[in-house]
C-alpha cells in the first residue's frame, strides 16, 4: 500500500460486510500485472481493530464499479506492468472471500516462501545468463592484441563471480526440492532471496563492466539485465526485512508454521 509496503499488517484498506457483499475501500500500489489483469487477489481489513488478525483476502473483478487502475513507469522489469489501484466503495460479492475471514495475514505470509524462492531463482538465472553472455563476448573481443578472456584480472574476477552464482543456484534448487516435497522452508527461501538477489546485482554489474561501453548500450542485453536486477532486493520483501526475518529465526529461535496444510 502507498503508506508502507514492508509493514503488511499495517495496511489500511478495509472491507466492511453489508449483507451479501463487502464494501471495499483503500488503495494498493506497485501491483504486478494489475493493469492488464481481469481479476485480482486483494487483501483488506475486515476487522481493522484486530491488527494482523483482521485481514481477509478477496477475488475482485477489475471491471467492478469503484475500481480504478493506472499504470506506473519504472526503471526496469518492463515486461510486466505495474499498477496503482484504488477502491472506492467497490462492492465485492461475499462469495468472493478467499478462505476464511481474518486469515489473510497468515495466507500472505505462507505464500511468501514460494514468492521469495521464485525471486531467488529468477536472480540466479539472470546472473547465469549474464555470465554466459559475457564469457562469449570476452572470447571474441580483443584489446592490445589479446582476447579479454586471456587477462588474468578478468579471468579471476569471472571465476569468483561464477562461483557465487553457482553456490546460489545449487542452494536454490535445494530449497525448491524442499518446497516441492511439502516442507515449509521459510528460513531457506528467505536466505535464498536475500543472497541471490545481492549476488545477481554484483555479477551483472561486473558483466556489464566486461563489455565496456557496449555494456552500457541498450543494443546489448546487459543494460536491461542491470535495470531488471535492481528490483530483486526490493520486491517480495526488501533485503532489510528479510534480514529481520532471518535474525528472528536464527537468533531468537522463532518458528513459522503454515496457515494451511496440503491435503
Ligand atoms: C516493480 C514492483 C512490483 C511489485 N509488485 C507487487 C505486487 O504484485 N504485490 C504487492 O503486494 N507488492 C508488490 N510490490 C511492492 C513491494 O513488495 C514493496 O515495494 C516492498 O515490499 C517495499 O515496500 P515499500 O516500497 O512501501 O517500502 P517501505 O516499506 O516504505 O520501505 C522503504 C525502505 O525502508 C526499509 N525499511 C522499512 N521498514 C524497515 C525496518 N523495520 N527495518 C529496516 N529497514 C526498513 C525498506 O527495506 C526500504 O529499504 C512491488 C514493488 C515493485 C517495485
Amino acid at each position: 500500500e502507498p503508506f508502507g509496503g514492508s509493514d503488511v499488517a499495517g495496511m489500511r484498506s478495509t472491507a466492511a460486510r453489508h449483507g451479501e457483499t463487502y464494501i471495499l475501500n483503500g488503495s494498493k500500489t506497485f501491483i504486478t500485472n494489475g493493469y492488464y489483469c481481469d481479476y485480482m487477489v486483494v487483501a483488506a481489513k475486515t476487522s481493522p481493530e484486530s491488527g494482523n488478525k483482521g485481514i481477509s483476502m478477496f477475488v475482485v473483478d477489475k471491471n467492478s464499479k469503484g475500481v480504478s487502475v493506472s499504470k506506473l513507469d519504472k526503471l526496469g522489469w518492463r515486461a510486466s506492468d505495474t499498477a496503482e489501484i484504488a477502491f472506492d466503495n467497490c462492492e465485492v460479492p461475499a462469495e468472493n472471500l478467499l478462505g476464511e475471514e481474518g486469515k489473510g495475514f497468515p495466507y500472505i505470509m505462507q505464500h511468501f516462501a514460494l514468492e521469495r524462492l521464485l525471486m531467488a531463482i529468477n536472480a540466479h538465472a539472470r546472473a547465469d545468463f549474464a555470465l554466459e553472455y559475457a564469457k562469449q563476448y570476452m572470447s571474441e573481443r580483443k584489446t592490445f592484441g589479446k582476447h579479454l578472456n586471456e587477462y588474468q584480472a578478468l579471468r579471476h574476477k569471472y571465476a569468483e563471480r561464477y562461483a557465487e552464482m553457482d553456490m546460489c543456484k545449487i542452494y536454490n534448487f535445494n530449497v525448491a526440492y524442499k518446497l516441492n516435497k511439502g516442507d515449509y522452508p521459510v528460513k531457506e527461501a528467505t536466505i535464498a532471496k536475500l543472497t541471490s538477489t545481492k549476488m545477481a546485482d554484483e555479477v551483472i554489474y561486473d558483466c556489464l563492466q566486461w563489455l565496456g561501453g557496449y555494456g552500457y548500450m541498450e543494443e546489448y542485453p546487459m543494460a536491461r539485465l542491470f535495470r531488471d536486477s535492481r528490483l530483486g532486493p526490493i520486491g517480495g520483501g526488501t533485503s532489510e526485512i528479510l534480514r529481520e526475518i532471518i535474525s528472528k529465526m536464527v537468533i531468537d529461535g522463532k518458528v513459522y508454521k503454515p496457515a494451511t496444510q496440503k491435503k
